[in-house]
């Protein structure tokens, strides 16, 4: 390699920074600094630098993985037009004084999931700490065994409610717990008891002899319900879709259908089976929502404006039925299978390379554990999930054995032209 002798000089890398990728002239002298100081030399590497530095930012990327709402790449997709205005977010456009973020967001969601009431936070992971806070902060709550879970970056039962400051009480045993040990518990602590807790084993199954208590016989018990039904299927009926609901969401527990099964709150994500902005959301009973939106931590825990800006758009298109047109993770779910193998197979004629395949794409954001949505997408011989993710646009493609494999059911048909360039490129 032609090495110079003495280093080219920051600025004039950074310079090449900024024409080339686009960088702040700040970020390039950075980035050339730590470069040379790590025995970088040519422009070349640092123009390397300069595209690693700019891979650790937020980028648009294809998600051709097959998993709907990923984790790993924002859950469900949304998009969101926000102009630059001041709006009317804590302002009382009636008497002029300060008004609650909450109220008109709180409003749509109670009508929505047939509460009466609501309130948003920041996560669901927030409004399960919230509700547990504020309804039974010192006291007891009671949780099955069996549903003590960890869905994920830390979300863990019993240290969310240690954090409340509420004293969990374990129920039943890993497999079966039945209403009567929920009662003896009852029986046993009487008004130390604040409430139970039923929280949805969302990207687990547990199969065999097992028995759950269900939310109906809970709510005979002298104190509320909470139920975490994880997910935000908002009704198992899932109207906003032409046909009856997907096989997928079998056993994918609804916040409609749980309310009304005698929930006194419920608790869900945003960006999950919503499909909206990361977001939590806590519904139910008047008094007890209340309750959550009195306390000190709702203040810490309330989202932003764009947020609940985003979360309206959603709720508006559930109540206006618009749903499967305009949240991109339903319209994902619903494409028919025959315009996905259509759509591969186009893909397949644009890059000469590949075959269709039938695939199987799963809902993600662990929800609904071990359903597959039947798709079709595109096989490559070869391992080039690497080179996809490195592109300007990064592609996230599965690796099969050998192979590599673009499902389109999560692949906005917007972009199938640029997916098809990606591999052009990956495969030249
Ligand atoms: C996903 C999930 C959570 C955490 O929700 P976040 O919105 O990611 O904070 C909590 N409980 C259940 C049952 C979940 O499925």
């Amino acid at each position: 390699m032609d090495q110079p002798s003495r280093p080219p000089s920051v600025d004039r890398l950074a310079h090449g920074l900024a024409a080339t990728l686009g960088l702040p002239h700040a970020a390039g002298v950075d980035i050339a600094r730590r470069a040379i100081a790590d025995g970088w030399r040519t422009e070349a590497e640092v123009l390397a630098a300069g595209r690693q530095w700019r891979r650790g930012l937020l980028l648009p990327v294809i998600n051709a993985s097959g998993v709907l709402a990923h984790t790993n790449l924002g859950r469900a997709p949304l998009g969101l037009d926000l102009a630059a205005t001041p709006t009317n977010l804590e302002f009382d456009l009636e008497t002029g004084e300060r008004g609650s973020r909450q109220r008109g967001i709180g409003a749509l969601l109670a009508a929505l999931c047939g509460a009466e009431s609501a309130i948003v936070v920041n996560n669901n992971a927030a409004a399960v700490l919230l509700a547990v806070a504020a309804l039974a902060g010192g006291r007891q709550v009671l949780v099955s065994r069996g549903e003590s879970v960890e869905i994920g970056g830390g979300f863990r039962v019993p240290e969310v409610v240690a954090q409340s400051g509420a004293a969990l009480v374990d129920v039943g045993t890993t497999n079966r717990t039945r209403l009567a040990d929920y009662a003896a518990a009852i029986d046993r602590a009487g008004a130390a008891v604040a409430l139970t807790l039923k929280v949805h084993p969302s990207n687990y199954r547990v199969e065999g002899f097992v028995e759950a208590t269900t939310v109906a016989e809970l709510a005979t018990l002298p104190v509320p319900v909470v139920v975490d039904v994880g997910s935000g299927l908002i009704d198992a009926n899932c109207p906003w879709l032409d046909g009856p609901p997907p096989a997928w969401l079998a056993g994918e527990p609804a916040v409609r259908q749980t309310l009304a099964a005698g929930a006194a709150l419920v608790t869900f994500s945003g960006d999950k089976l919503l499909g909206g902005p990361q977001a939590g959301i806590v519904a139910g009973r008047a008094d007890l929502v209340e309750a959550c939106a009195r306390h000190p931590l709702a203040r810490a825990l309330r989202p932003g404006g764009h947020v609940i800006a985003a979360l309206q758009q959603v709720a508006l298109a559930y109540l206006g039925r618009s749903v499967a047109r305009d949240l991109p993770f339903w319209r994902m779910a619903g494409a028919p299978l025959d315009a996905l193998r259509s759509r591969a197979g186009a893909l397949v004629d644009a890059v000469g390379a590949g075959t269709v395949v039938d695939t199987e794409a799963i809902p993600g954001a662990g929800s609904a554990p071990g359903a597959v949505i039947p798709s079709a997408g595109v096989r490559l011989d070869g391992d080039v999930t690497t080179a996809l993710r490195r592109l300007d646009r990064p592609v996230v493609a599965r690796r099969i054995q050998q192979a590599t494999m673009a499902d389109l059911r999560s692949v906005d048909p917007a972009d199938d032209a640029a997916l098809a360039e990606a591999i052009r490129r990956v495969l030249a």
